[in-house]
């Protein structure tokens, strides 16, 4: 789809408690125009001050008049969602950029949803979309307790008998492996949760054929990666040659050399500064692409990647 990137302001038009450190945001246009048309799975950046903060749309991509987000507050974080919690107001103002979707939803004949927490988000417009398209599909839905679990009775109710609610305190851990095995041949598989629920899901489906797994990731994996050195970066459009040292990114040497890149996580986690990769062999640490997205080495996130050789050449 094609995405609508420009960066405008809207107005908090609505503030709301969807579950226990959970707040649900609705932002519309100040003057009353239409919101940017998304797809499920999108997000949107949040400005918040100095920072700036993904969140995936969580309403109804056909209403054109707002846009909805649901926030958990990370006690431990930098502030990105505390800002959220604590400071912004029904009335106030944001600068948003997007949406931009890297967890688009695919035709499948059957889908199985896995949701852990706040990774409901990007997984409620999904589900109504396929529930109108009339696919078959199931939801297993995990989160510490109920209380925590955000639209958690409202999605029992619209959706009986798809919808397996899984509070950790009452049911224990997500049964990933009985999931998979009831699913049909061909299930398209959609999970957004923390690390370990996506860790657990990606090492279930890999020994099974007939399936593919979609993720996002909230936050960044971890990597364990040996120094990488340094290497030059060759902009096809231009024929310029940037030089990359061994301790900067490939972003920060772009930018050093006047390039205008839009980025925005610095974590290989938004997908903002996707770059065509022309030649070279890039050697992928972001969270975002698939196995088989990063063997074919045809794009990269010059955030966190780097080159496996001595030279890249990059659609700039
Ligand atoms: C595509 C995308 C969509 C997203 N959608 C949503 C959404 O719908 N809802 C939502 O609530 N969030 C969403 N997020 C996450 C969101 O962007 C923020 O990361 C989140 O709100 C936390 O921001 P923060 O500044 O409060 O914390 P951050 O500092 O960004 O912290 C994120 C996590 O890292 C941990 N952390 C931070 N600093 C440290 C440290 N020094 N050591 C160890 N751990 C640390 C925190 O405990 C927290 O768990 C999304 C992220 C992406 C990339």
């Amino acid at each position: 789809m094609d995405e609508d990137r420009t960066a405008r302001r809207l107005r908090v038009v609505g503030k709301e408690s969807a579950a226990d450190g959970v707040v649900t945001v609705t932002l519309a246009d100040p003057d009353g125009a239409s919101v940017p048309a998304w797809e499920p799975g999108a997000h949107i950046d949040l400005v918040l001050g100095d920072m700036t903060r993904q969140y995936s749309l969580c309403g109804d991509p056909a209403d054109r008049t707002s846009l909805r987000i649901s926030v958990l507050r990370e006690p431990n974080g930098r502030g990105g969602s505390i800002h959220v919690h604590d400071k912004l107001e029904v009335g106030d103002l944001v600068e948003i950029g997007g949406p931009r979707n890297n967890f688009a939803l695919t035709d499948a004949s059957s889908y199985l949803f896995v949701a852990g927490g706040i990774g409901i988000t990007p997984l409620l417009p999904m589900l109504r979309r396929v529930h109108e398209r009339g696919a078959s599909w199931q939801l297993l839905y995990g989160g510490r307790n109920l209380a925590s679990m955000a639209f958690a009775a409202e999605l029992a109710a619209r959706y009986p008998g798809r919808v397996h609610l899984r509070p950790q305190d009452e049911r224990g851990l997500l049964d990933l492996g009985a999931a998979l095995d009831e699913a049909a041949p061909g299930v398209a598989v959609y999970c957004c949760g923390p690390e370990p629920l996506l860790q657990a899901l990606e090492s279930e489906c890999r020994d099974r054929d007939g399936l593919t797994l979609h993720t996002e990731r909230f936050a960044a994996k971890e990597f364990e990666t040996a120094a990488s050195g340094a290497f030059e970066v060759e902009l096809a459009r231009t024929g310029a040659v940037v030089q990359v040292g061994e301790s900067e990114s490939v972003l920060d040497a772009l930018c050093r050399s006047g390039v205008d890149i839009e980025f925005s996580c610095r974590e290989g986690t938004c997908g903002t500064c996707e770059v065509a990769v022309l030649g070279g062999e890039p050697e992928h640490r972001d969270s975002i692409l698939t196995e088989d997205e990063q063997r074919a080495g045809d794009v990269m996130f010059v955030c966190v990647s780097r080159s496996r050789g001595p030279r890249l050449v990059l659609d700039l």
